[in-house]
């Protein structure tokens, strides 16, 4: 599937898993973004990013930790210098953390560091990043990823009519409560930012063997990150607002 006209991605949280799946993948598809964008904590340390670059002009790998306001405040401007006039097309908030905490395990500390993490810095890259999406975004009428749009990478496990029917899994405290927050905010998101035509969504990337996902993920990033491509690649107007899996169906909120 063919990714359209889009011309930059910035992808958070790249140094590994499914963020490196996804920058790869954006940089072996026909036609490649003018730019990949990767972002992460260590660029120095994120050895397999660096060996892309050899390969790949298109790849830019920048420094960014999501929870650190004054490098995102650099990280924009870095992209700004970049992008110019263009914009950003496809901002990918994938970068998230997780810790197991049950019932009687769990702490504060945990719930705050989860939420810290997957929740507010979400809100914050994707709010630094609104100037630069909106130049995007007056370039073209049809809502996409080839325009402009905010994709947070969030969870099933977060889903509230999913955990009505399951009533399982409850050692995921901070992590599920906290995707589900960002779920929220791709809510708030899509309603203040439709007048401005950036696209919106959840997006739960499958259960994914990866540090994260663990060995008993029934995905391997090569399965799943073909698949995310074709649902970013096909998102439109009408999927604006909505929580959707990596094969493109329609996660209850
Ligand atoms: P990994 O643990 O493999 O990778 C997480 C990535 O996030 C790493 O690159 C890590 O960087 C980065 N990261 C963490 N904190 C920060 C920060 N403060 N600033 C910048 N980068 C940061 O996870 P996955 O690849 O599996 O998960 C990616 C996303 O997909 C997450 O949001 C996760 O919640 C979601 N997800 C994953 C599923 C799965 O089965 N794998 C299922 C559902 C959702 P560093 O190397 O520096 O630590």
């Amino acid at each position: 599937m063919a990714l359209g006209t889009c011309r930059t991605v910035l992808i958070t949280g790249c140094s590994r898993g499914i963020g490196l799946g996804l920058v790869q993948e954006f940089l072996t598809r026909s036609p490649t973004p003018d730019l990949v964008i990767a972002t992460c904590r260590h660029p120095d340390q994120a050895q397999e990013l660096q060996q892309l670059k050899e390969h790949h002009q298109h790849l830019r790998i920048l420094q960014l930790d999501i929870l650190c306001e004054d490098s995102i405040k650099k990280v924009v401007q870095e992209v700004e210098v970049l992008v110019g006039e263009q914009g950003l097309n496809c901002l990918i908030n994938n970068a998230g953390i997780n810790r197991l905490a049950t019932l009687e395990s769990v702490t504060a500390k945990d719930m705050l560091t989860i939420y810290e993490t997957n929740t507010v810095a979400q809100l914050m890259v994707s709010k630094a990043f609104l100037p630069l999406l909106r130049k995007a975004a007056c370039q073209d009428a049809v809502m996409g990823i080839h325009r402009a749009a905010i994709i947070n990478v969030s969870s099933q496990t977060a889903s509230m009519q999913l955990f009505f029917q399951n009533k399982k899994s409850q050692e995921v405290y901070p992590y599920r409560i906290s995707k589900t927050a960002l779920n929220m905010i791709t809510c708030c998101l899509a309603a203040d930012l439709i007048s401005d035509g950036i696209l919106c969504i959840s997006l739960h990337p499958g259960w994914i063997k990866t540090d994260m996902g663990g060995s008993k993920a029934p995905l391997q990033l090569k399965e799943a990150i073909p698949a995310i491509l074709n649902v970013l690649a096909n998102l439109r107007e009408k999927d604006h607002g909505a929580f959707l899996d990596w094969k493109g169906e329609v996660i209850p909120w």
